[in-house]
């Protein structure tokens, strides 16, 4: 990740009706742009942007978000955390990672500016009109984290397990 990507952090975003309101107290670990299909038919649209942050660096600022056991396409089911009241989905947490991961979704932030994708995945079921940019990184499905990550975020991770 670049130095320019940590600027704007601490963050905050929330929910359509402004329920619910979050701060992310730092840059996140990474920034996935999902282009599989689940992902596609959850958000409606094309593809979801979703920043890897530590879970206890989201701050809940108000409200009180319902967790909605989700299928996924790991077949691992995820966790969507979302507002009580208009349901939109701030974040979710992957059984596979865990709840020490939160995928803060990106369009909930007052600047969803601020968390460009580090990487484009499962681009193999990309919707044909999207153009990924000159120099993205980009997998037609998952990666090796050990292999894409920035040190500092695979450090951050690391401190996780302990
Ligand atoms: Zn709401
Ligand atoms: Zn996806």
């Amino acid at each position: 990740m670049t130095a320019k990507a940590h600027e704007g952090f601490p963050a905050e975003g929330g929910c359509t009706c402004r329920g619910v309101r979050y701060r992310m107290a730092s840059a996140p670990m990474f920034v996935h742009c999902c282009h599989c299909r689940w992902c596609q038919r959850e958000t409606g649209a094309s593809f979801a942007l979703n920043a890897m942050i530590e879970t206890d660096r989201v701050e809940l600022l108000s409200g009180a978000p319902v967790t909605i056991d989700t299928p996924s396409n790991s077949g691992k089911g995820q966790k969507i955390v979302r507002c009580p009241q208009c349901h939109v989905a701030v974040w979710s947490h992957y059984n596979g990672a865990g709840t020490k991961v939160a995928f803060v979704r990106v369009g909930t932030l007052d600047d969803p500016d601020l968390a460009p994708p580090d990487i484009h995945i499962f681009t193999s079921s990309k919707q044909p009109w999207v153009v990924i940019p000159a120099g993205h990184k980009a997998v037609p499905e998952y990666y090796r984290t050990a292999e894409m990550w920035p040190q500092a975020s695979l450090e951050r991770r690391q401190a996780l397990t302990r």
